[in-house]
């Protein structure tokens, strides 16, 4: 019987309207409160920095559900509210109103925030973050009348964000402390093609670089060089939200700490999407993944889980990027330090190829640019953990699928 029960969801973005949606599909017919902080119902973000961003989608597009969908499926979604605390030994939580709603299993879905920039100035009118719908119609407007804006930071929001201003004809300078945009998850083989990529569309990409201070007029550089700009775009990363969780004594280490059924230190509260610090059992480890992917289909094993069903979330991060003509998928898993080979089949000058990170001989994790359809291959390949033949992986003529079997 869960007629009387009451599953909460903290968090009204992608995968707390997923978890909702999963709840129904399963036959929960309690009540489900979906509680989220903006003013919009749950959307995806991917589009914000790229379709949406480029006025090629319409706002419409963005949304999870029709509007219509909440009250069709009984969910109590409640925007522009937000929970201010857990109690989880009276298994309530507080809303900013000062209501208390009762839970019988709580689900935490509250995201990330983008970091701040830690210079002086960084909080200047025509510095802008691009995580909300707002920010993304912020930004479409400054390229609407800017010459020339500055993008701090190289990961895939500054690079979109540079690609769609380069898009929209605005003169770009690209900064980035490391030596390449995108080091850290891409390693030097395959971040260069990105650097080329940009600078092949006209970026003026600045490596190695720190910003010192957003000034009135631009950004200055620790060494000194000031430079003139209309509006500066901020991409340097997330920080998970876990306040809430730590608060009421959860167990928090580089985002809320869940168990492979995505259980937190508590067993009645879940946790899953950006905030989500997961066992992944085919990892052995814990990862936390910022990607939309594991936004869409994690909270759905969250769900189940809430339900009691025995299932353990395991599927493989897969991201995505779209910029100027390149689009590409990322699989799998390799850190900075974890892989000791990059092999590449195809071509790399003309951006048609599949990067695979390998150690020990064994496939970890692959990126197709420009090349289409060969995701579940290569996450056979990971999942194997066999050790494969390098020059028939780099050997655009050799099916994946005949390595795969070995
Ligand atoms: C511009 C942009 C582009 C992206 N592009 C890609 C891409 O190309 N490919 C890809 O794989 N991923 C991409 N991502 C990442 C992807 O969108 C995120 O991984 C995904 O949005 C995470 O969903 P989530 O529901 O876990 O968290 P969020 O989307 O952050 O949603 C969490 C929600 O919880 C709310 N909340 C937080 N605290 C509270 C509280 N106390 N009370 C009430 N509500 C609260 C927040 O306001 C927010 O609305 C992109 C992200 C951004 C910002």
């Amino acid at each position: 019987m869960t007629a009387d029960e009451t599953f909460v969801i903290v968090g009204a973005g992608q995968a707390g309207a997923m978890a909702a949606q999963t709840l129904r599909e399963e036959g929960f017919d309690g009540r489900v409160v979906l509680i989220g902080q903006e003013h919009d119902r749950p959307y995806e973000r991917p589009p914000l920095s790229k379709d949406y961003l480029m006025d090629k989608a319409e706002r419409e597009k963005i949304y999870v559900h029709p509007e219509s969908w909440y009250a069709e499926h009984d969910v109590d979604l409640r925007l522009a509210t937000t929970v201010t605390e857990i109690h989880p030994a009276t298994h309530r939580v507080t809303l900013a109103t000062g209501e208390a709603i009762g839970y019988t299993k709580l689900l935490l879905t509250t995201g990330s925030t983008p970091r701040r920039l830690p210079v002086p100035g960084a909080n200047r009118d025509g510095v802008l973050y691009l995580r909300r719908v707002g920010d993304s119609d912020r930004v479409k407007e400054t390229l609407r009348s800017a010459s020339h804006v500055a993008v701090v930071g190289g990961g895939w929001i500054g690079l979109e964000v540079a690609a769609a201003a380069r898009t929209a004809g605005v003169a770009v300078t690209l900064l980035e402390a490391a030596d390449l945009p995108l080091l850290q998850v891409l390693g030097p083989e395959a971040a260069a093609v990105f650097a080329g990529l940009h600078r092949g569309n006209g970026v003026e990409l600045r490596c190695g670089v720190q910003v010192a201070e957003v000034t009135g007029s631009g950004v200055r550089l620790t060494g000194g060089d000031q430079i003139d700009v209309d509006a500066v775009v901020v991409g340097v990363g997330i920080t998970p939200n876990t306040q809430l969780a730590e608060e009421a004594g959860l167990t928090v280490d580089n985002g809320v700490r869940v168990d492979a059924r995505l259980r937190t230190s508590d067993p009645d509260v879940y946790a899953a999407g950006d905030v989500a610090n997961a066992m992944h059992p085919h990892l052995g480890k814990h990862i936390r993944v910022e990607h939309w992917a594991n936004a869409r289909h994690q909270p759905r094993t969250a769900a189940r889980a809430m339900l009691g069903q025995d299932v353990a979330y395991d599927r493989l991060p897969y991201f995505y990027t779209d910029q100027y003509d390149l689009g590409m998928e990322y699989t799998g898993y390799a850190e900075p330090g974890g892989y000791d080979q990059v092999v590449f089949r195809g071509d790399l000058e003309r951006r048609e190829f599949i990067a695979f990170w390998l150690s020990g001989g064994r496939v970890l994790a692959g990126m197709n640019v420009n090349v289409w359809d060969v995701t579940e291959p290569i996450q056979a390949l990971i999942r194997s953990g066999k050790p494969v033949d390098v020059e028939r992986l780099a050997n655009p003529g050799e099916p994946l699928e005949n390595l795969v079997e070995g």
